[in-house]
């Protein structure tokens, strides 16, 4: 028979359980005994369904009270001194310090996990960094699945992935550096978790999924050679996602690890080289079922790769399992009772794809039953039906896409003229003041909008709430006397569900929630069929807006590659394709806003940055179609028309030259957490559009005093030219209070004001 395994599954519940208790234990509502049984309670049901599912290599230690980086810190007593921690093991006040700070040390950062929107908190060594064995977590879960009769194989995030993931602070030396001082810790591990009868364990090296240095990857040789050495430990399975390892196999498979697992949804090619070089000795752990969306797989498809590879390898030495753990999907899709059935019929949440891989490792088997095979048959038609449904596959979408011409991907005029066009049209003040789009969204507006959602607040009462907070944002806005305003976005509760709400082929799921850090989870919207906008989605209230005040009011939007980033993407077409479609639906908006008398339209792309692949050698790629689909969403006006846009990360020294590419004639980014760096890179790239480094933070409450500003302005100018350069905050207000919000803008006018009366003194 061929087994079957899973890298994870989602730890947080069908309904949000792990985010509630962790959430009341916060506020002190619970205590530490009350956690511990809450996700004793949680492992024991997700144990359960997998076992009964058929699962073989049902994982343990995939749970986490907030993150599996965390939970490798603590097992490594890698807790930095801040949290002055001196016990024996890591407790929960010390776990959740570093998590989310305390009274007396602030929190560890936090990153994302490689391309996927869960984000993990980032080791931090020192130079004279220990590590010393801090917690008895895996070996607990390992006993507590043993004594409910489940034999599991405990998931370690690996040594050469936990030390890459992390920072130094001291420049002499790199993590990779400290892997014979955190070696003798896994080490232990292992061996106590052969004595406590683990026959398996996954030792997780994401990281082999990017590009490496010889340095690391002599590391990494180095310390298995070791590991494999030992004499007691449990059989390893390493196991590897988010890419094609293809580059590594070669060496990789020579050193004696009892299997490897690929991920063979990102990395399909792989099936080649495990057909013509895997070595006899060692299984391959078959990552079929995609365990980073929603769909249902196409079994036949999948089928057929594993019959190839059995016929090889031998059923004793394949093993199928998820490409890679299930946190990054949702969990259960039998909580959907309000899904169009015939989407429903197509998706597959982290329980239902157990369902998939059992069969797929039944099916395999010599002895396909019927009741096996008229499962695969129904997942055919399923694949088929998808096919001809029209509201997936919209012929005057299709056209439309067919007929794209490269003049729609371009202004009239390159920058140089439409800037001087721009000017004379719009009359701006030299160093214009702006803000990114929100304003704070007070508990009144979210009532009003929730009120709305559910029916207890009519269509008028909504608009006239609405319109009411715009008058509100567009007074204060002409009071502090910023240049270019906004409506403040009060009918907005996100930034890509409010637009997919108007566009058909989208959908949202009731409870289709991924962990996105610790207790926070998002819901994606479900991007199920061609994409297209049947009626403009913001003109009424920028319209509106724009009616109040004579000065100008950006309209606001959000761009393709961000709308296609934040949701749960088809697999049925390529991003690329997906992308051009959204990008269409937000050009006739565009145009749309345009003909209602809107002079600057601002497209958000904070997402841009997060869609870079994780191999170099595939970068090319994605900026082609991502700054692609941006421009054919911003190309249909006319050259006096500004396009804003906007992104908020700081870190884009790599990514400048796309940016540029972009051709927004303005755009707005975070800066003021990273100074320093950001000047380097206009000083060494001379960005050719107008530009806004964010002049303060907001995401501190902290009022920036008009000196501060001042300065920042300052100093940008000697790196960017006056006529290029816009002043406005780092990214939108509404998670801000109105008190802070009015000081800092004050301000930042204030600011910008009075060196516009010093420039000639400056220059
Ligand atoms: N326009 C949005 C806002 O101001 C942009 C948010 C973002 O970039 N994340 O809130
Ligand atoms: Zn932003």
């Amino acid at each position: 028979m061929t087994k079957c395994s899973i890298l994870g599954f989602p730890r947080i519940g069908a309904s949000r359980e792990l985010k509630k208790t962790v959430e009341a234990y916060w506020k002190k509502l619970i205590s530490d005994d009350e956690l511990a049984d809450a996700c004793r309670h949680l492992r024991n049901r997700h144990w359960h369904l997998q076992q009964d599912a058929g699962i073989d290599h049902i994982p343990s230690n995939d749970f986490s009270m907030y993150d599996q980086v965390l939970d490798t810190i603590a097992m490594v007593g890698a807790v930095p001194e801040r949290y002055n921690f001196q016990d024996e093991t890591v407790d929960y006040a010390t776990y959740f310090a570093m998590a989310r700070g305390n009274d007396n040390a602030h929190a560890m950062e936090m990153t994302k996990w490689f391309d996927t929107n869960y984000h993990y908190i980032v080791p931090e060594f020192e130079s004279g960094q220990q590590f010393k064995l801090s917690t008895t977590k895996i070996f607990d879960e390992f006993t507590e699945a043993k004594s409910l009769g489940i034999m599991t194989r405990p998931v370690l995030l690996g040594p050469i992935s936990f030390l890459m993931l992390g920072k130094t602070k001291d420049e002499s030396i790199e993590p990779v550096d400290l892997i014979e001082k955190i070696l003798p810790v896994y080490k232990e591990v292992l061996e106590k978790l052969a004595l406590l009868g683990a026959q398996w364990v996954q030792i997780d090296e994401p990281i082999l999924a990017l590009d490496l240095s010889d340095k690391v990857i002599e590391a990494f040789s180095v310390a298995y050679k070791d590991i494999l050495a030992m004499q007691q430990r449990p059989k390893i399975c390493l196991a590897t996602y988010f890419g094609s390892i293809e580059d590594k196999l070669p060496w990789l498979t020579r050193l004696s690890f009892e299997m490897i697992h690929l991920d063979l949804v990102r990395g399909p090619a792989q099936l080649d080289w495990i057909i013509n070089n895997w070595p006899e000795s060692m299984a391959v752990s078959m990552g079929l079922i995609n365990g980073r969306n929603i769909w249902a797989a196409d079994l036949n498809d999948c089928l057929g790769k594993i019959n190839t590879v059995i016929e090889k390898l031998g059923s004793d030495n394949v093993i199928i399992s998820s490409s890679c753990s299930l946190l990054h999907c949702p969990v259960d899709l039998d909580f959907e009772d309000k899904l169009d059935p015939t989407i429903k019929a197509r998706l597959s949440f982290a329980r239902q794809k157990l369902s998939e891989i059992k069969l797929l490792a039944d099916a395999a088997a010599d002895d396909c039953t019927e009741t096996i095979q008229a499962q695969l048959d129904a997942n055919q038609q399923m694949h088929n039906r998808n096919r001809d449904n029209k509201t997936v596959n919209n012929p005057e979408v299709a056209d439309r896409l067919k007929n794209l011409y490269p003049e729609m991907f371009d202004r009239k005029q390159p920058f140089i003229d439409r800037k001087v066009i721009q000017k004379r049209f719009l009359n701006l003040p030299i160093l214009p003041t702006t803000t990114i789009g929100s304003f704070p969204q007070t508990s009144d507006i979210r009532k009003v909008r929730a009120g709305f959602k559910n029916g207890s607040v009519s269509q008028d009462n909504y608009r006239l709430a609405m319109q009411d907070e715009i008058q509100k944002v567009i007074t204060f806005q002409e009071a502090v006397d910023l240049d270019v305003l906004v409506h403040g976005e009060p009918e907005r509760n996100d930034m890509v569900e409010y637009f997919a709400q108007f566009l058909q082929g989208f959908t949202f799921t009731a409870n289709g929630w991924v962990q996105s850090y610790g207790s926070r989870c998002v819901k994606p919207p479900v991007i199920f069929g061609d994409v297209s906008r049947p009626k403009p989605m913001t003109v009424q209230w920028a319209k509106y807006a724009q009616s109040l005040t004579d000065k100008y009011v950006k309209g606001m939007l959000t761009g393709p590659v961000t709308m296609l980033q934040w949701s749960f993407v088809r697999e049925d077409k390529p991003r690329s394709e997906t992308a051009f479609q959204i990008a269409l639906a937000i050009r006739d908006e565009v145009h749309d806003l345009q003909e209602a008398g809107i002079k600057i339209i601002q497209i958000d792309e904070p997402a841009l940055r997060e869609g870079v692949p994780l191999r170099k050698a595939d970068w090319q790629q994605y900026f082609d179609w991502a700054i692609k689909s941006f421009r054919l969403s911003a190309s249909a006006v006319d050259d006096q028309t500004q396009i804003h846009t906007h992104m908020c990360y700081s870190d884009f020294n790599d990514i400048i030259a796309h940016i540029a590419d972009l051709d927004a004639d303005v755009i707005s980014i975070e800066a003021s957490r990273s100074d320093i760096e950001l000047l380097d890179v206009f000083a060494e790239f001379d960005y050719p559009n107008e530009i806004g480094p964010g002049v303060y933070d907001i995401h501190s409450p902290r009022i920036p005093p008009v000196q501060e500003i001042y300065d920042r302005i300052a100093a940008m100018l000697k790196v960017l030219k006056p006529d290029q350069l816009w002043i406005n905050p780092d990214c939108g207000l509404k998670t801000r209070d109105w008190p802070e919000t009015e000081a800092a803008l004050a301000n930042m006018v204030l600011a910008a004001k009075s060196i516009r009366q010093e420039m000639p003194l400056l220059s």
